[in-house]
């Protein structure tokens, strides 16, 4: 492993300019944080950090990093003693290969920002290092019932991927706590699954959404929406909010249906509109305030597919 040594530059300018100047090679370190590209380094790295004492936090992303991203940073930072980032848009997880081809890739904005949050270590692999015997690669585990519903029947193949990646760079950062993030609420049950199926000891955090200020969840997919579909798109929020506070006044059915009235009017097309048992994700027909209850909707807004959820 070799490392170079820390630089003293401290205005950001400087940094960025170091950061979009410099070739990213093996353990390489920027500024404070460490860049891996191999499997064999980040692991060895982690090691002897772990001999010493350290409790390691992981945090993985797609990249075309958020506000939403790096609360997840925040969160490990202030529960772990070196916080793990791994950067890596895994095809396995994409069942539409216009989506993966046009996936937002922003590395040099991605490393600015994770130096910013004092993200410790950058794992930023290849495709070949993480599939080496090619991408076709699924996970053997039963990722139960909660994987079968809603995205799992949109989009088929989606978890699996998920779940193969999740349980590859498990295994390399061996993390005692996992971050993500409560936007994607259905991939946190099924990584609870995972977990559990494969008895891996990580305590699982689930970090609460991080908003726009029209209510719009922050994605990485946003910034692939027009000017006119970005105004549009805080109605996702809203209709997610009507169906909050109809709780217990109106009929589900028929806030469902008011809701995706109003998304269709305004050109988005709604995949799903749902109240759900939040453990299980089993549809309801109707509030229940016996059970816990979520909000889950699923909307194309032209060729972008967005989701978003809330808790009643
Ligand atoms: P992604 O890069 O989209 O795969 O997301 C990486 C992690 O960030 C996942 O655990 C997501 O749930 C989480 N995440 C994405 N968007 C948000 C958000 N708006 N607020 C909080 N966490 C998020």
């Amino acid at each position: 492993m070799s490392f170079v040594q820390p630089v003293s530059m401290h205005e950001d300018e400087g940094l960025r300019q170091l950061i979009s100047d410099a070739s990213i090679c093996k353990g390489t370190k920027f500024y404070k944080m460490f860049i891996f590209h191999h499997i064999n380094d980040l692991s060895s790295y982690l090691e002897e950090r772990r001999r010493h004492g350290a409790a390691v936090g992981f945090v993985p992303t797609m990249g075309a990093l958020h506000e939403g991203h790096l609360s997840l940073v925040d969160r490990a930072k202030s529960h772990t003693d070196v916080v793990v980032c791994s950067i890596f848009v895994n095809p396995a997880q994409f069942n539409n290969s216009a989506d993966l081809e046009s996936y937002p890739q922003t590395i040099d904005e991605d490393i600015y920002k994770l130096e910013m949050h004092g993200c410790d270590v950058l794992f930023l692999p290849s495709v070949a290092e993480m599939y080496p015997d090619g991408v076709a690669e699924r996970i053997d585990v039963d990722l139960g019932p909660v994987a079968e519903k809603l995205e799992g029947l949109f989009r088929p193949g989606h978890f699996r991927g998920m779940a193969t990646i999740v349980d590859k760079l498990l295994a390399v950062v061996n993390p005692r706590c996992l971050f993500m993030g409560q936007k994607d609420y259905q991939q946190s049950l099924v990584v609870k699954e995972l977990l559990d199926r494969t008895r891996r000891d990580v305590e699982l955090h689930i970090v609460p959404t991080m908003r726009e200020p029209d209510g719009l969840a922050m994605s990485s997919r946003n910034m692939r929406l027009t000017e006119g579909e970005r105004q549009q798109a805080n109605l996702i929020y809203q209709c997610l909010v009507s169906i909050q506070a109809q709780a217990g006044i109106k009929p589900f059915k028929i806030v469902q249906k008011e809701c995706a009235d109003l998304l269709e009017k305004k050109g988005i097309r709604p995949e799903y509109i749902l109240l759900c048992n939040a453990d299980t994700l089993e549809a309801l027909d109707d509030y229940d305030r016996s059970q816990p209850m979520i909000a889950l909707i699923a909307v194309f807004i032209g060729e972008i597919r967005l989701i978003d959820n809330l808790v009643l």
